[in-house]
């Protein structure tokens, strides 16, 4: 939503709402279709997750086994993508994004030495092993003042009843400390006195905090989440009866447009600033 409110509502609008009409049914398909780069990411999550809950019956992988682990993962994303792309329709100007790709090796052997530099971790071992943990569902939602909220951690550690963290894996890195609150305060939001661990990937390593969140910080995400939501719905009632986007504001940045899912059907894809002026004119 920040990033751009037309992919937003194209997604959580247009594709949501209409599935059984061929375009939303494209459109739908079109976000699930992710860049490799990401599809490397999101493997390392799984890798994790997947490592996590053996470790937690008594199974510990070799090395070898993590990275043989992660390259199934990872190949098994970028076919189930391959297969995504194929169905779709033949589109009049195909984008980047939708050519099919081989597994990159170099990919695969980034993401494996990342979950591997995570689980041989001294702070990730250590919580492994004092902690009973347990994976979040990504797809989890809260209820914030009666918006459903999702931004759930990865792993709830408890030790006992004494201690209970939340753990995050970041794997788009940190941009600043304020950052590392704000996420803090994000995933806290519902729950009681918890320490938020997040381990963020920055500078070719791991790196560690461990935050509290007092009241008043997330009392203030609280307004922020209300204040959200009333933008996200007034977004969304910008779209016409007759899925008119007309009036729905572009993204701030091109930057927003490299990697968009539905670059291939918006009037951005020949320039974002191009774009702007003729829905201005349209709009005079
Ligand atoms: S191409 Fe750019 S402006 Fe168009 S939907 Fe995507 S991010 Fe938004």
């Amino acid at each position: 939503m920040q990033r751009c409110p037309r992919a937003f509502v194209l997604r959580y609008g247009i594709a949501a709402y209409a599935a059984d009409h061929p375009t939303g049914q494209m459109l739908k398909d079109a976000f699930e279709i992710q860049t490799p780069w990401i599809l490397m990411q999101m493997s390392i999550r799984e890798t994790i997750r997947d490592y996590v809950e053996d470790y937690q019956l008594g199974m510990k992988w070799s090395k070898n086994l993590i990275r043989l682990k992660f390259s199934q993962i990872f190949r098994y994303k970028i076919q189930d993508r391959n297969s995504i792309i194929k169905q779709l329709p033949d589109w009049e100007e195909p984008g980047s994004m939708f050519r099919t790709v081989k597994p990159e090796k170099h990919l695969e052997q980034i993401g494996a030495k990342r979950c591997v530099d995570l689980l041989e971790n001294d702070s990730f071992i250590e919580l492994l092993n004092t902690m009973s943990i347990k994976s979040i569902r990504p797809t989890k939602s809260k209820n914030i003042d009666g918006v459903k909220v999702y931004n759930s951690a990865d792993f709830l550690a408890q030790n006992g009843q004494r201690s209970i963290s939340l753990i995050r894996i970041n794997l788009f890195g940190i941009q600043s400390v304020d950052q590392i609150k704000y996420n803090a305060a994000l995933f806290s939001l519902g729950m009681k006195n918890q320490t938020i661990v997040q381990y963020s990937w920055q500078n070719g390593r791991w790196s560690i905090h461990r935050t509290t969140v007092c009241d008043e910080e997330k009392q203030s995400l609280r307004k922020l989440i209300h204040l959200d939501s009333i933008e996200m719905e007034r977004v969304l009632k910008l779209v016409g009866p007759r899925n008119n986007l007309e009036q729905v504001p572009f993204a701030d940045s091109s930057r927003a447009c490299t990697y968009c899912s539905v670059r291939f059907l918006c009037p951005a894809k020949d320039g974002l600033e191009e774009a702007k002026m003729e829905q201005m004119s349209l709009m005079c």
